[in-house]
C-alpha cells in the first residue's frame, strides 16, 4: 500500500513526485514509456521555462527525472488499464500488477489530435507525422507542410525550416494563435510561406505522401500542393479515459478540478494537461504537480488520523 501513486511522468507527474517525496510520502510513479518528460521530450527547445532559456526538451525531461529520483521516488514502467475506488483506497490495475494507494494523482497528459481527413491514417508514418522533432530529419532538403496555427505548429515550422527546402504553414483562420515571439521568428524565415484561411482536405500519395489538397476558405478554390511531408499540429486531447466514468470531466474530456487539483473522488487528483484550466504550459503543469502532491499529502495525513473516513471527505473544491 502506497500513500500516493502518480500516473504519468511528464512535468506534472515529476513535480508531484518531488513535492510528494519532500512531504515524506511513500510514493510510486507509473510511466508507460521508459523515458520521462511526456510531451516535453518531443519539444526541440523550451524557451519559456523560468531560469532555463533554450533548454532542449530532452535535457529538461532528464533533469526533472533526476531530481525526482534523487529524492528517492520509485518509478515503474506499466500501462494502467483501470482505476477504481475500493473502500478507503484507490486501486490501480496495470499490466505489471495491481497497486493500491491512499491517493492517486492522474498526470497522464495529452495526445495529439488528428485532422480526420482522407489519407491521414493511411499515410501516417509515411509522410504524415505529429512530431517534427522526432521525424523532421527524414525531410531534409524537401518541401513539407505544417497544419495548425498554435505554438506547436509555429515551433514545428521554425524547426523544419532549418533543414527543409520549403515549409508551408497551413492555418484555417487569418490570424495565428501561437505566441507573438514565435510568429515574428516564423515570418522572418525566407523559406516559410503561410497560407491563411486554408484547410487541408486530403493527403494524397500511394507509397508515401505526395501532395496535399487544400481549400481556400475565402474563395472556395482548391489546389494541390506537392509536399513530401505533412506535420499535423492541431492541438491535443487529454488522456483521461481512465477517469471519465469516475469523476466529472468537461465536454472536451478535461478533468474538473480546482487549484488544489482535487477531483470529485476523495483521494483522486488531476494535474497538468488533463485538468481543465486556461493555460497548459510546462510551468503550469509543474505547478499543478506541486499543488496536487501537497493536497494529497494533507489527505493522507487526515486518513491516518481518521482511517474510516468519519470526518469530512475532501473532494472537488
Ligand atoms: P493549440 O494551441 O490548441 O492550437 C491548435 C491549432 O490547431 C490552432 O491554431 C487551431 O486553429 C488549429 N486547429 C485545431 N483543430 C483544427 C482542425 N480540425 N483543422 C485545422 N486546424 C485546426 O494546440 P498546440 O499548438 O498543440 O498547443 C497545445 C498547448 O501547449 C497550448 O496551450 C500551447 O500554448 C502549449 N504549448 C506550449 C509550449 C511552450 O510552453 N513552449 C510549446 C508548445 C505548446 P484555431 O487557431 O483556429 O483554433
Amino acid at each position: 500500500m502506497y500513500d500516493l501513486i502518480i500516473i504519468g511522468s511528464g512535468p506534472a507527474g515529476l513535480s508531484a513526485a518531488v513535492y510528494g517525496k519532500r512531504a515524506g510520502l511513500e510514493l510510486m510513479v507509473l510511466e508507460k514509456n521508459p523515458m520521462s518528460g511526456g510531451q516535453v521530450l518531443n519539444t526541440y527547445e523550451v524557451d519559456n521555462y523560468l531560469g532555463m532559456p533554450g533548454v532542449s526538451g530532452f535535457e529538461m525531461g532528464m533533469q526533472f527525472r533526476r531530481h525526482a529520483e534523487g529524492l528517492g521516488a520509485e518509478f515503474r514502467e506499466a500501462q494502467v488499464s483501470s482505476l477504481e475506488r475500493r473502500g478507503q483506497t484507490l486501486a490501480v490495475c496495470t499490466n505489471a500488477g495491481e497497486f493500491q494507494a491512499k491517493a492517486v494523482i492522474l498526470a497522464t497528459g495529452a495526445v495529439h489530435a488528428h485532422l480526420g481527413v482522407p489519407g491521414e491514417e493511411e499515410l501516417s508514418g509515411r509522410g504524415v507525422s505529429y512530431c517534427a522533432t522526432c521525424d523532421g530529419a527524414f525531410f531534409r532538403g524537401k518541401t513539407v507542410a505544417v497544419i495548425g496555427g498554435g505554438d506547436v505548429a509555429l515551433e514545428d515550422a521554425i524547426y523544419l525550416a532549418r533543414t527543409c527546402e520549403k515549409v508551408y504553414l497551413i492555418h484555417r483562420r487569418d490570424e495565428l494563435r501561437g505566441a507573438v515571439v514565435l510568429q515574428e521568428e516564423l515570418k522572418a524565415l525566407q523559406n516559410v510561406e503561410i497560407l491563411y484561411s486554408h484547410t487541408a482536405e486530403e493527403i494524397q500519395g500511394t507509397e508515401a505522401v505526395e501532395s496535399l489538397r487544400l481549400k481556400d476558405l475565402k474563395t472556395g478554390q482548391e489546389q494541390l500542393l506537392p509536399v513530401s511531408g505533412v506535420f499535423i499540429a492541431v492541438g491535443i486531447r487529454p488522456a483521461t479515459e481512465l477517469v471519465r466514468e469516475l469523476t466529472a470531466c468537461d465536454e472536451g474530456g478535461y478533468v474538473l478540478a480546482g487549484e488544489d487539483c482535487a477531483t470529485q473522488v476523495p483521494g483522486l487528483y488531476a494535474a497538468g494537461d488533463v485538468r481543465k484550466k486556461p493555460i497548459r504550459q510546462i510551468v503550469t503543469a509543474a505547478a499543478d504537480g506541486a499543488n496536487a502532491a501537497t493536497a494529497a499529502g494533507l489527505y493522507c495525513r487526515k486518513k491516518a488520523e481518521d482511517p474510516v473516513g468519519n470526518g469530512q471527505e475532501q473532494g472537488l473544491s
